[in-house]
């Protein structure tokens, strides 16, 4: 799997599982306030209904999420709009009845509304959640506007304050959240910049494959890591490179250069690394591997280049140097080494491969 396929597939992960706290965390309150309010004599009777209904609502969806991807965002939807429905019918029946009387009621109701629009951002994408949430804010503020002004008229300012404050207060917490989703948007840009970024400094643009900066960096986290097996550093030189750029100019090196990098990157298990060192020369670090594979791998990739002839510059071969990195073993030696053997190939001949200085 590719590092972003990963990514997101974990970012999903943790998606599901803020959606389920989240909806578990809506039924524990409801639950909360059903126990709280039935045993101190304080509940409505409506919502000795409505707590029940609401609570296995969530839970049926928190059981859904659970049990099928594909239910979430309908879930996150439902869940997010059958609360508002409940609370948004609660102020809609305190506006339409006398203030004075369930006051307690709406203010009880009214507190709980920024939760619902926290949770419609972190539910929803942040146009749904700004639209679901206005559309739950605009009800909710027509009728405590209706309410308010009832309130006044009959000379009760406080609480008309009061349901003023309210709704100023939403209207606040709604901007806040919005800018919060947007400057999360810009973050997450930013931090997709900064990754291909540093994708862009491991990577040879030439050949796509790595460069020189990200087999330094492989090649220390192995000599770091205490509990490693031997790897093999398997260093590739194409030979006469010089003479083909003259003979059939840049672009034909360069095509050479890429079709080689593919090349040896088709002959590597998942758990080897290949990059670009510089010039014309690749280093393969083979994890986990004898001499007798690591040999036989070099030869095949050596095999393979002999008979992959380029259109133009026709047939070319590679040579190839290789050494062994046993545990506690430094690094830096072994390649050394593997220098060196390469140096022994090219002194031998060229297309070859060997493992001795
Ligand atoms: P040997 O068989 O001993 O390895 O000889 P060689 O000619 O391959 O080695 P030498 O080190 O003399 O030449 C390497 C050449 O690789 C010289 C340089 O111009 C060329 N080269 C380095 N980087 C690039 C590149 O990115 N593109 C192209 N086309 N050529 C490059
Ligand atoms: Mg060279
Ligand atoms: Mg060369």
């Amino acid at each position: 799997m590719s590092e972003s396929a990963g990514d997101l597939s974990s970012l999903a992960r943790r998606r599901k599982q803020i959606v389920m706290i989240v909806i578990a965390a809506g039924a524990l309150v409801f639950l909360g306030l059903w126990a709280f309010e039935t045993s101190a004599g304080l509940i409505k009777p409506s919502d000795q209904w409505a707590y029940p209904i609401v609570i296995i609502f969530l839970c049926v969806n928190l059981l859904g999420v659970a049990a099928k991807p594909w239910f979430q965002p309908y879930a996150e939807l439902a869940c997010y709009f059958g609360v508002a429905f409940y609370l948004v019918a609660q102020v809609v029946l305190f506006a339409l009845g006398p203030p004075e009387e369930s006051i307690y009621d709406v203010a009880n109701t009214l507190q709980w509304m920024p939760a619902l629009y926290v949770a419609a951002f972190m539910l929803l994408s942040r146009r749904r959640a700004v639209a679901a949430a206005s559309v739950t804010f605009l009800l909710s503020a027509l009728a405590l506007g209706i309410a308010a002004l009832d309130a006044s008229e009959e000379g009760d300012l406080r609480v008309s304050a009061l349901l003023v404050n309210a709704v100023v207060a939403h209207l606040l917490t709604l901007l806040l959240l919005s800018l919060v989703a947007m400057l999360r948007l810009e973050f997450d840009r930013v931090s997709r910049h900064a990754r291909s970024m540093e994708d862009a400094a491991r990577t040879d643009p030439l050949t796509g494959i790595a460069n020189r900066r990200a087999l330094e960096e492989w090649m220390q986290a192995f000599e770091d890591h205490d509990d490693h097996k031997s790897a093999a550093l398997v260093l590739f030189d194409i030979d006469h490179f010089k003479s083909i750029n003259d003979r059939h100019g840049h672009l034909v090196g360069d095509e050479i250069l890429v079709t080689t990098a593919q090349l040896i990157r088709s002959q590597l298990r998942p758990i080897d690394r290949v990059g670009r060192w510089g010039g014309e020369e690749f280093l393969v670090i083979l994890d986990n591997v004898t001499m007798t594979n690591a040999l036989r791998f070099a030869d095949r990739v050596r095999h393979l280049v002999t008979i992959s002839a380029h259109p133009v510059a026709g047939s070319i071969t590679i040579s190839a140097g290789i050494a062994l990195c046993s545990p506690g073993e430094a690094v830096a030696e072994t390649f050394r080494s593997a220098d060196a053997a390469l140096y022994a190939a090219k002194s031998g001949g060229r297309n070859r491969v060997s493992d001795r200085a």
